[in-house]
């Protein structure tokens, strides 16, 4: 049989433009290489899908072509995802922070109401068929998957990045866009934790805390991000590390140097606000009112400060002042490396946008091929933004896509 769209990877995108293709009266295969659909979907948000974010614009994103992206956008607002999913059995509530979360918390419900609007439409999905090879003869795409070959007239590849190969993604999309004459901005692991240096921060591990981490190199201030931090057995993670990993990488061969501010929900800078406490308890128990006792012993030891001390200003030298201040606003973290793909949310880089047309997302190599999702070179901020991407690229590939086989 000739598909009119055979799409490879059953992930956010994939679903989401196989759905769109088939409900405008087209044929459409969709080849998995996992034996289930969706397995780094079901992982989103902790298991609770973070799907999209009540303001999404082309500045929550890194890629090296805004101008595509902002078009891609265009395609699917955050109303549009809203009313899609509520449509399909998976109404989202928005968080304090803006981020949407599947209403009942489970990433399941959101995977289901792609499914059942491919279902719907008749899209054919076989799991377990992993795609080896594309060729194109005489304007029919060939596929072949495991066993056989397919054909169809146009084909979309979105088959994600690298991170997390546990959920399939091995970047076989880089392959075949390569095949087709694409050059690839180089793939990195983003939205990834931190391996440290040293074992100081070992005792740790499971402590979640706010803070803002800001990163220096050549005494400039490059970025800044906030939010949960968490110690990990060798290192850093939490919301507020995964934001600015990639700006790390960025400057790591100039020495970017990453610095916890533990006090961040303070106007002022430096210490004067724990200092001076009537009636003089410790700076240890000042300085427990806000962070876990475990890791006040950690920074008073660092800081070479003893905690018993009264918190008053008079009490302690210029120096220790100085140490303090650094160790509890401005803490200098030992980073070695970032953990990889294997604990990446996701991968920067990709299918390079200035090579697709505009947000048709067609190869401006290879008539009838489409690109959508994490292949591309976009990645987002944490927040709802990369499956956003997800869906509004899958939109935007599948109305192209629509409008080739109708030609
Ligand atoms: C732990 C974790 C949590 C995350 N949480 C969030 C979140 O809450 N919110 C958010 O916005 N983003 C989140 N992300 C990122 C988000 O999951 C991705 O951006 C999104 O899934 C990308 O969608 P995609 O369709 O491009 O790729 P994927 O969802 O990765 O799907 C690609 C599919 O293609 C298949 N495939 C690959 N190669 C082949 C082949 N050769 N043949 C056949 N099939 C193939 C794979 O098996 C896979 O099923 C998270 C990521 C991780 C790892």
């Amino acid at each position: 049989m000739l598909y009119d769209c055979i799409v490879v990877g059953a992930g956010a995108a994939g679903l989401m433009a196989a759905g769109e293709v088939v409900h405008q009266g087209l044929s459409v295969l969709v080849l998995e290489g996992n034996r289930q659909p969706g397995a780094k979907l079901l992982l989103c948000g902790g298991g609770r899908c973070n799907a999209t974010n009540v303001r999404v614009t082309e500045k929550d994103y890194y890629s090296s072509c805004r101008h595509t992206l902002k078009h891609v956008l265009r395609h699917f607002s955050t109303t549009d995802t809203l009313r899609f999913f509520a449509a399909n059995g998976a109404p989202l509530e928005c968080a304090e922070d803006g981020c949407y979360f599947s209403a009942d918390n489970k990433a399941r419900t959101v995977l289901d109401a792609l499914l059942r609007y491919c279902q719907q439409g008749g899209v054919q999905l076989l799991c377990n068929n992993r795609v080896r090879s594309l060729e194109v003869q005489n304007g029919v795409f060939h596929v072949f998957g495991m066993q056989e070959v397919f054909t169809a007239r146009t084909l979309l590849v979105a088959t994600g990045g690298l991170s997390y190969p546990a959920t399939g993604c091995d970047g076989s999309g880089y392959i075949f866009a390569r095949n087709f004459g694409h050059k690839l901005v180089d793939p990195r692991p983003a939205l990834t934790p931190f391996i440290a240096g040293d074992e100081v921060f070992s005792s740790l591990a499971g402590i979640v805390v706010p803070l803002r981490l800001s990163l220096w190199a050549q005494g400039r201030k490059l970025a800044v991000s906030e939010g949960p931090f968490l110690f990990t057995h060798n290192g850093f993670s939490g919301p507020s590390v995964l934001e600015i990993a990639s700006a790390w990488l960025d400057c790591r061969q100039e020495g970017g140097e990453l610095r916890a501010d533990f006090f961040s929900s303070q106007k002022d800078e430096g210490i004067d606000f724990l200092l001076g406490h009537a009636p003089q308890p410790s700076l240890k128990n000042v300085i427990t009112r806000t962070l876990p006792e475990r890791l006040a012993v950690v920074l008073l030891a660092l800081a070479k400060v003893d905690g018993r001390l009264p918190a008053l200003s008079g009490r302690l030298t210029r120096e220790e002042k100085r140490s303090l201040g650094t160790a509890l606003r401005a803490l200098p973290l030992p980073v070695r490396d970032v953990a990889g793909y294997a604990k990446a949310e996701i991968t920067s880089g990709g299918v390079d946008l200035k090579e697709v047309k505009g947000a048709d997302l067609e190869s401006r190599f290879q008539e009838g091929l489409f690109f959508a999702g994490e292949v591309l070179d976009v990645n987002g901020r944490i927040g709802g933004f990369n499956l956003h991407w997800a869906w509004a690229s899958g939109i935007a590939a599948a109305r192209a896509i629509t409008r080739r086989c109708r030609s």
